[in-house]
């Protein structure tokens, strides 16, 4: 096999990152065949309309069958299923792979199932919108962003490799660790941040000094920022929740123990220690643009034009 190119491709889910494995797969030629899995004969006509694959699949293992590489693109929760109904039809050799956000739990669901002929290299693309299905995917997403791989000690080197170049052919740059500092490092940077963006829009929705149309309305002021990531997914993110559920309580605790800090700041007008907090929080945010992961244009990049936008 060339490096980082697999003859066949099986993606099982082709919602958001199923759908971008596709395209990002194609435009780099890194496979020859994209044999593709979805639950739903819904979905899977309309990956075929679209044009994502090369086969169309509504039984899951004559998506595997042949395969030398097997992506899981699914809710995490329903990971060890998927590796059962598989597991007796993969191609001795092949790589398994996985895109789930959370990956100690995806690790405990699929390792009994798979065959030890089976390469299982377990993997999450830090990327991502808060758009579904496989209308959302593009061949872009995982340009310049990172693809985190957490394989055992045991894994055969060369099917490491092999999978860690298919993701930099796709546009990523691959990192390895373990599962559970996956976790703990996903907690703080994408699970939490989540949780307080589904807290706060919920907590804007509930109340009843200030009504639902002024909450729309003047949402320039912050709030509607917090609202594109309250808009991901349910499925994946119920199921990000309950399967990284120690890392995630965790974090959250030394959340709350700093927003009762800010808390008592704010009661007794310690305004010299909010400026610094203000002006260590802003220097992060330089430092993840000056590091290419996100945008330096005002205002993430939001065309503006008269009184449309309101500012903080
Ligand atoms: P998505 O757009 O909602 O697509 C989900 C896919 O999984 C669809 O093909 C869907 O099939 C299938 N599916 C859903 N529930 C299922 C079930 N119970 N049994 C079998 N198949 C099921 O999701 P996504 O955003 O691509 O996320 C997929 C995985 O990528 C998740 O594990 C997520 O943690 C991870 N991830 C997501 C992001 C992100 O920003 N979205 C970023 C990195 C990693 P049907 O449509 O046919 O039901």
């Amino acid at each position: 096999m060339a490096e980082g190119h697999f003859p066949r491709l099986a993606l099982i889910g082709i919602g958001l990152i199923g759908s971008s494995i596709a395209l990002a797969a194609r435009r780099a030629g890194a496979t020859d065949h994209i044999a593709i899995h979805s639950r739903t004969p819904e979905t899977l006509h309309r990956a075929e309309n679209l044009g994502l694959g090369d086969s169309y699949h509504a039984d899951l293992a004559d998506a595997v069958r042949d395969a030398d590489c097997v992506i899981l693109c699914v809710p995490v929760g329903i990971s060890g299923a998927i590796a059962k109904a598989i597991a007796d039809t993969l191609k001795p050799g092949a790589i398994v792979t996985d895109v789930g956000s959370v990956k100690a739990s995806v690790v405990a669901q699929m390792t009994p199932h798979l065959p030890a002929t089976a390469h299982f290299v377990p993997g999450h693309p830090v990327a991502g919108t808060e758009n579904s299905g496989p209308d959302a995917g593009f061949a872009e997403l995982f340009d310049n962003r990172w693809c985190i791989l957490t394989p055992f000690p045991e894994t055969d080197a060369g099917a490491v490799a092999q999978l860690a170049a298919f993701w930099r052919r796709l546009g990523a740059y691959v990192e390895s660790m373990t599962p559970e500092h996956h976790d703990l490092v996903l907690a703080i940077t994408s699970h939490v941040p989540h949780l307080i963006a589904y807290n706060i829009v919920g907590t804007a929705a509930d109340l009843e000094t200030v009504s639902q149309s002024e909450v729309m309305k003047f949402s320039a002021g912050g709030f509607r920022d917090f609202t594109r990531i309250a808009a991901s997914d349910p499925t994946m993110w119920r199921d990000i929740f309950l399967h990284n559920r120690e890392a995630v309580l965790e974090m959250l605790a030394r959340f709350s123990e700093d927003l009762s800090a800010l808390q008592r700041l704010i009661r007794y007008g310690e305004g010299d220690k909010l400026f610094d907090l203000f002006t260590r929080t802003r220097a992060i945010r330089n430092g993840i643009i000056e590091a290419g992961q996100e945008t330096a244009a005002a205002d993430f990049g939001r065309p503006h034009g008269g009184d449309e936008d309101q500012g903080g």
